[in-house]
């Protein structure tokens, strides 16, 4: 494919973009850091490098009242211009542009002097805002525009006024957080007058040649948002107001359905976009869970937006617009949209980086230079560390000879992409499948690594990844054929109509959506998927909700899914994603027991106690889904050879293992040998 539109130029009049991609605003994290400036320059200088059009950047406040927590970044002051000048530079330098998001959280600020529209309240948010003065609404519009001239100041192209996600501005837009009666509340008229005076100002601050992006919430998904209509109408004052590209915004923070997660399907929401450039003439921008440049070839082509916006995907490969060039999507690291390494630790205020790309936002920190005296490695089990290693270790020049006892790469990773709603992680697969036939690494495939094959061949240093086995009860009747691992009933033992499930962590909760969504993946079918979650595409409701729609498994049975713990199912889940999947539980009515002790299995049944009763579960197949333990005592007689050994990921530690540890476990290991 040649991506004919995804790679052709788009001319703004004053400047040309050129091609379709923008890197969306993400924040890392970085903007608070010691030296943070020169780690971003870095980090934006190798995506402009790489052709992406126009890159965005992560949230800045114009003001103290609107930064997103106490400690993070701000834009007011003309002695700030020395270090976003680091950026500006090395992006142009780069041969791209960047844009500098203005961002006023109002009251999804996290502090207590949160200031918005009115004293209401997000469910999300443990502060209730204080309700801005007249005047403090007329101080924060010249906030933004003074923050709009320090960033054309500092070199950027243009802003991103961020209207969206629930933030200030869309607060004031929506009866539902504005509900003030004065020139900045009431009708609608009124209630965009705070999104049209912030543009009227900066484009007259900053003149003709400067960039403004809007970021418009085309779907709000909270009840009380905007109308269509409400949102063609601003879209329409916003350009006379002297915008030059409209964003596309998608859903409130607080709205309770998930619009980036993996199991939102890819391009969910690029019908908002085209229905609203019926209605308007000006370039707009779409996003969302677009990850490959095949979607995106097809939305513009379908003449649903103008450009695309991708943000993750940026920080799963930095080359993700020389690969489409080159026509070599294949060899894109993938965003799967987990959010583990990006989105959850920027809610644990770390910085984020990328699960399947342990370098972002690590580019000066974690790098693989090539090694004078190559190694000739052994690399035991072909998992997530140990592919990860292997494909690292070897752009530095090592010799890699990766021993895999399965049929196939990818280790337990194979199994999470059978989990309907994970389809995105066979892009991970596919990824490193490709990079170990770029770099020539030896697969050696149903091959267990042994003393005699150690005895066979010459290697300097053995890496140990073979990872985990799931872990097994010693109970009583848990022999029988009913009881199966998580790892029999993914690759497909039969699976009973009455089934309980122990242990409720990650794996024990996809196992419950694996028994109802196994034939028909929610994800892969757009229209389903919208109607499951109540989303009106004819938009007859303000915020374009409707009532959700039933929909029932073909596959009826009864789950229970069953923890010690007496703690919320899936508490220990990722923010951004756990509540998505206590939501399917609760869909197909998973029973749940907490503060569970196990007892049998017999023909009865699950014999547990709970609150110091015996109770039977009538079920006819039990999986276990009890975390996993290490594969070391495979090797043990590996303590006994003389040659180096390391041990990463799952073989290493298995308590809290997840691939985000195994990979870049192994991207470390390989920087250092
Ligand atoms: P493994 O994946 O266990 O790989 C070890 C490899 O070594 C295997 O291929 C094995 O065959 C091979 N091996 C073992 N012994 C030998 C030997 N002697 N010789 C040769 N080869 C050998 N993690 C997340 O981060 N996010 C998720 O959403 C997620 N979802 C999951 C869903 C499911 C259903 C499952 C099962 C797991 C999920 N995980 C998830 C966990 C993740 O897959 C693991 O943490 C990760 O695969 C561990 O990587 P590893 O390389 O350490 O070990
Ligand atoms: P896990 O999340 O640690 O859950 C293990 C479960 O087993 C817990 O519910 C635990 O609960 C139970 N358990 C532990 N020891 C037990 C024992 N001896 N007897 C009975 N029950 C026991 O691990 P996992 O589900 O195996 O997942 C493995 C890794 O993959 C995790 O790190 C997880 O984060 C990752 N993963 C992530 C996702 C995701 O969506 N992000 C999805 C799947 C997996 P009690 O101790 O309360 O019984
Ligand atoms: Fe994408 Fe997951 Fe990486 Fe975030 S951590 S960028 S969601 S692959």
């Amino acid at each position: 494919m040649t991506f004919k539109h995804l790679l052709s130029p788009l001319d703004l009049g004053f400047t040309q973009l050129k091609n379709r991609v923008i890197m969306g605003s993400m924040h890392t994290g970085l903007e608070e850091e010691k030296q943070g400036f020169e780690k971003l320059a870095q980090f934006y200088a190798e995506r402009a490098q790489a052709d992406v059009a126009l890159i965005v950047t992560g949230g800045i406040s114009p003001n103290f009242q609107g930064r997103l927590a106490f400690h993070t970044a701000q834009l007011s002051f003309s002695w700030q211009i020395k270090k976003h000048r680091i950026v500006t530079e090395a992006v142009h330098q780069a041969g791209g542009k960047i844009c500098l998001q203005i961002l006023h959280a109002g009251r999804y600020s996290y502090h207590p002097l949160s200031g918005a529209p009115s004293r209401i309240q997000a469910i999300i948010s443990p502060f209730k805002p204080f309700k801005m003065f007249g005047w403090q609404v007329k101080k924060t519009i010249q906030d933004f525009v003074r923050c709009a001239e320090l960033a054309a100041l500092s070199g950027y192209d243009g802003v991103e006024v961020m209207g969206s996600e629930g933030y200030l501005i869309n607060q004031f837009l929506c009866q539902k957080t504005n509900q003030r009666q004065d020139a900045w509340g009431g009708s609608f008229e009124r209630r965009i007058q705070f999104a049209l005076e912030i543009v009227k100002g900066i484009r007259k601050r900053v003149g003709t040649d400067f960039i403004i992006i809007f970021r418009l919430s085309m779907l709000d998904l909270v009840e009380k948002g905007s109308s269509w209509k409400e949102v063609v109408d601003l879209a329409k004052a916003l350009k006379d107001a002297g915008v030059t590209l409209i964003n596309t915004g998608i859903g409130w923070h607080e709205a309770r359905i998930p619009t980036i997660a993996t199991s939102v399907p890819r391009a969910a929401f690029t019908w908002v976009t085209q229905k609203l450039k019926q209605e308007v003439d000006i370039p707009l921008i779409t996003s969302n869970r677009i990850n490959m440049p095949e979607v995106a070839e097809h939305v513009l082509a379908e003449g649903q937006a103008d450009m695309i916006s991708m943000a993750r995907p940026f920080l799963a490969d930095e080359q993700w617009v020389k690969k489409a060039q080159q026509q070599r999507s294949d060899l894109i690291n993938t965003c799967i949209a987990c959010n583990q390494a990006c989105l959850d630790h920027t809610f644990k205020m770390e910085r984020a980086s990328c699960l399947v790309n342990p370098r972002a936002c690590y580019e000066t920190e974690l790098n693989f230079p090539q090694v004078s005296e190559a190694k000739n490695i052994a690399v035991v089990g072909a998992g997530p560390a140990g592919m990860a290693f292997s494909v690292y270790a070897a752009c530095r020049g090592h010799h890699i000879t990766v021993f895999e006892k399965s049929p196939q790469m990818g280790g337990q990773f194979n199994l999470a992409s059978r989990i309907p709603g994970k389809e995105e992680f066979k892009e991970t697969l596919r990824y490193f499948a490709q990079q170990f036939k770029l770099h020539q690494i030896d697969l050696r495939l149903n091959q267990a690594f042994t003393q005699e094959v150690l005895a066979q061949e010459q290697f300097d240093e053995v890496v140990v990844a073979s990872g985990v086995i799931p872990r097994k009860l010693d109970l009583e009747g848990f022999e029988s054929p009913h009881v199966l691992s998580y790892q029999e009933a993914l690759m497909g033992a039969e699976i009973g109509e009455r089934v309980a499930i122990i242990g409720a962590g990650g794996i024990g909760i996809d196992m419950a959506q694996f028994i109802f969504e196994s034939q028909e993946s929610l994800t892969l079918d757009l229209e389903r998927w919208l109607a499951w979650w109540g989303i009106d595409k004819n938009y007859r409701q303000p915020g374009g909700l409707c009532t959700p729609e039933s929909i029932s498994s073909s596959q009826v049975r009864e789950v229970h899914l069953l923890q010690r713990k007496t703690s919320k199912i899936g508490q220990f889940l990722g923010k951004t994603t756990g509540w998505i999947h206590r939501a399917h539980l609760k869909h197909h009515q998973v029973i749940t027991h907490q503060g569970v002790h196990y007892l049998k299995f017999d023909e009865q049944g699950l014999h547990i106690e709970k609150n110091g009763q015996v109770e039977v579960l009538a079920v006819d197949t039990v999986i276990v889904c009890a975390g996993q333990v290490s594969n070391r005592h495979a090797l043990k007689w590996l303590d006994e050879v003389d040659i180096p050994l390391h041990f990463i990921g799952g073989v290493e530690l298995a308590l809290e293992l997840d691939a985000e540890r195994a990979i870049r476990q192994g991207a470390e290991l390989a920087a250092s040998i």
